[in-house]
């Protein structure tokens, strides 16, 4: 009934009751041991003392009744040792009868024996019976029916006995004893119910986190984000098989990991440690997962909190993981995309200009800059001639030995940057101390590396660069002015020939701005009609008579005057102008040599571009019949960069010009990539010694032995050789010597107006003239 009331008070649920006494039972069983020395230490010690004055009968009765009741309460608790019983919520009422037959033996000890012994005697038992009482309240004191029976009946016993002594102080006795019992008894009530409210509570909190926890786990199995748990060191505890897989373990690998080393190192990482140690809550830590045995370039946001006391047990921290491997590899693309040129993976013109930026925004102290801007020479022909696709595999070659020549030379700058700037445009940014002796030193790299052969989707294509070098702050104090610097050398690197670097100096912006200039007039020099025709005799050895003349170009500029090829066929080249200054060219040559008195042979040029050209053909057929020209008097001259470049294309070219009677000349020979191979290449009319050789002929015995062999060779293929630029007689006797057939050069007549050479003109306008 008390147990229903106290019950009662701390409102225990009924589904509840049977566990509450087990922990009840079980928190008492833990302190049989105890009570069983106490009790019996209190029987020994009163047994001592009433020895000899109670009747032995009785005595014995006493000693048996407390023994079996001893023996019995070691029984109920399972033994003296730790072993749990099963089910202690059935042993309550045989403890609480078991705690009535102590209690009652006890009380009968002290009623019996107190009127019977010494005053000494009667203090040992009050005082034994009382500790007993005290001890027992507190041993038996989660059982509270047990106890307040027990130590009621050694109360009354007390009460009994004290009664039957003489005086005053007994009396007193038995208030103080009914006085400790009660409030003892309350004492018990109080303890009894802040254990239960305990218990419940901590069930309570039991419940809802294993609450939470079946929904963590659930969420865990249904979403697309794990729950981890952390102890108080940071490791990781309670790992379920999806977490540890996402992170490409086996659970049993990552219990106890330390949790951050899971991640490489970053500021948030950092940041998760100090969150660990400091017990505080995050949330959104992006962090990348160091590299486990699976995968890679994963990418984890976690939020995690420290648990409240209540819920903490081994784990301190939870919290949750989102996968953002997607959303970062996305941003990463989109980064990418931005920055990079997707054809050549180099960064692109935007983060150039951002780099760039960077350097002259004076956040970063650097002594100084070099920029290298970079442009294929023959980028336009590869494209125009084997199309785009071959075009863009060029190009990315092309960045390949870029990339590869800078790192193998070792002179890029730490943080030097190789971009793409679009089409066929690249450009190194490099910084330090150094970098004026390491620009020079990479630009000398760059064009030597580039005199490789490509070999692209079948094709063998050369293709030097042109690269133009500046450096701030000695060119410029901005980024555009060293851009434009860069540029501007650029530029005449490209007019100086191609294939070549050319550092910015102070007055070249000027030679840049005639050049635009004549770029622009040059686009009406062909409709205004302001070019010429001039003509340069070609000569054989043996007669020193002319036999033909070479077509040259001159531009008549309305403000310039005459201005030269080397000035503007790169320019219409570049432009494109080049095809129908050319195709002036060839009406312009085969009628003005249509009008001679004499066969002789007339030579046009064709440039590269002009081949690449489908107006090419119709044109020369046109040309001669318009002006009806002996087709064997026409002879084109081509450069070796016309069989470096789609020679298929070409040679196909050169085969049906052929097959119209016109010949063939190859011209400049000897100085693109020189080699005996391409006079196999196609059957060449004639073959043209470049004016180099020549220059060198009386110097260098490397050129004798060079112009020696073309000549041996030419002369058993068939093929005409003339020397070009001959201006000495004693370079004339040295050809000669060598078996040279024709020459070309001032020493028999510069480049003239056609007219100039009057003998030409047919006898009848001669004499009109
Ligand atoms: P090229 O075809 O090698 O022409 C020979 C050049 O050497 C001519 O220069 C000529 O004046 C020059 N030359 C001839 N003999 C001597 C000599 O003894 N000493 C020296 N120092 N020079 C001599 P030019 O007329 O200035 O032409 C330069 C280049 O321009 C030509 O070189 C040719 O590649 C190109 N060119 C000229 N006219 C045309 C044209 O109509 N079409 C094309 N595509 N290119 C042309
Ligand atoms: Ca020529
Ligand atoms: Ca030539």
């Amino acid at each position: 009934m008390v147990s229903k009331r106290l019950a009662s008070r701390v409102r225990v649920p009924d589904e509840l009751r049977s566990w509450v006494y087990n922990r009840l039972v079980n928190a008492h069983i833990r302190s049989v041991r105890p009570m069983v020395m106490g009790i019996l230490l209190n029987l020994v010690i009163s047994v001592v003392v009433v020895w000899g004055h109670v009747s032995p009968l009785l005595l014995m009765w006493i000693i048996v009744a407390t023994g079996l009741g001893l023996i019995q309460r070691i029984r109920l608790a399972g033994g003296l040792g730790k072993k749990r019983r099963r089910n202690p919520s059935r042993l309550k009422m045989p403890f609480e009868v078991n705690s009535i037959w102590l209690g009652f033996s006890t009380a009968v000890l002290v009623a019996v024996s107190l009127p019977l012994v010494s005053s000494t005697a009667q203090l040992i038992l009050v005082l034994s019976a009382a500790t007993q009482l005290g001890a027992n309240a507190y041993t038996t004191r989660t059982l509270p029916r047990a106890a307040v029976a027990h130590i009621g009946l050694i109360a009354f016993g007390l009460a009994i006995g004290m009664f039957q002594l003489d005086g005053l102080m007994p009396l007193a006795g038995i208030v103080l004893v009914i006085a400790a019992c009660a409030l003892q008894s309350d004492m018990i009530k109080v303890a009894h119910k802040a254990y239960v409210d305990r218990i419940l509570r901590e069930r309570e909190v039991y419940t809802t986190s294993l609450t939470v926890k079946m929904l963590l786990n659930d969420y865990e199995a249904q979403g697309s984000d794990w729950i981890f748990e952390l102890d108080s060191g940071g490791r990781m505890v309670g790992v379920s098989e999806r977490f540890a897989a996402s992170a490409g373990f086996k659970p049993e690998e990552m219990n106890g990991r330390a949790f951050s080393e899971l991640f490489v190192e970053s500021s948030s990482r950092k940041e998760l440690l100090v969150a660990l140690e400091g017990e505080q809550f995050r949330r959104g830590l992006t962090l990348k997962l160091a590299g486990s045995p699976i995968m890679e370039s994963r990418w984890w946001s976690i939020s995690l909190r420290p648990l409240p006391p209540s819920l903490a047990s081994v784990a301190r921290f939870r919290g949750v993981i989102s996968d953002i491997s997607g959303e970062k590899q996305a941003e990463a693309r989109v980064y990418r995309m931005a920055n990079y040129d997707s054809l050549t993976e180099l960064p692109n013109r935007l983060m150039f200009n951002a780099s760039l930026g960077r350097l002259f925004s004076g956040k970063v102290q650097y002594s100084r800059i070099a920029m290298l801007i970079i442009d294929c020479d023959h980028f336009k022909q590869v494209n125009d001639m084997y199309g785009h696709p071959v075009g863009d595999k060029f190009l990315k070659l092309v960045a390949e030995r870029l990339d590869q020549t800078i790192n193998e030379s070792g002179l890029g700058s730490e943080g030097h940057i190789l971009a793409r700037l679009g089409g066929d445009e690249f450009a190194v940014l490099m910084s330090g101390e150094d970098v004026v002796d390491q620009s020079v030193r990479l630009s000398d790299c760059l064009v030597s590396a580039f005199a490789e052969p490509f070999f692209v989707a079948g094709h063998e294509i050369n293709s030097g660069i042109s690269i133009g070098v500046a450096l701030a702050p000695d060119h410029a104090i901005s980024a555009e002015s060293l851009m434009s610097q860069a540029d501007i050398a650029l530029y005449v690197a490209k007019d100086e020939g191609r294939g070549r670097w050319e550092m910015f100096q102070s007055g070249m912006d000027e030679e840049l701005l005639r050049r635009h200039s004549l770029a622009r007039d040059l686009r009406s020099a062909v409709t205004n009609g302001e070019l010429r025709l001039f003509l340069q005799p070609l000569v054989n050895v043996e007669t020193r008579q002319q036999t033909g003349f070479e077509a040259l170009m001159r531009w008549q500029h309305p403000e310039r005057g005459m201005v030269m090829p080397n000035d503007f066929i790169p320019i219409a080249e570049e432009t494109g102008l080049i095809v129908p200054m050319g195709d002036w060219m060839i009406r312009e040559a085969m009628a003005e040599a249509a009008s001679w008195s004499e066969p002789h042979s007339i030579a046009i040029n064709l440039s590269p571009i002009q081949m690449a050209s489908p107006s090419l053909l119709p044109t020369v057929i046109n040309a001669l019949a318009s002006s009806g020209i002996d087709p064997g008097r026409v002879e084109l001259e081509i450069t070796e960069s016309v069989l470096m470049h789609d020679s298929e294309h070409n040679i196909d070219l050169l085969n049906q010009l052929h097959s119209l009677g016109v010949k063939i000349a190859l011209d400049d020979f000897g100085t693109g990539y020189a080699s005996l191979n391409y006079l196999l290449t196609f059957p060449f009319d004639k073959i043209k010694i470049d004016r180099s050789f020549v220059n060198d002929l009386e110097s260098r015995e490397e050129s004798r032995a060079i112009v020696a062999a073309v000549i041996s060779l030419a002369n058993r293929l068939g093929m005409c050789t003339l020397a070009e630029g001959v201006e000495h007689e004693t370079q004339l006797a040295k050809l000669r010597e060598q078996g040279c057939e024709m020459v070309q050069g001032w020493l028999f007549g510069k480049a003239e107006p056609a007219g100039h050479y009057a003998d030409l003109s047919r006898p009848d306008e001669a004499k009109a003239a």
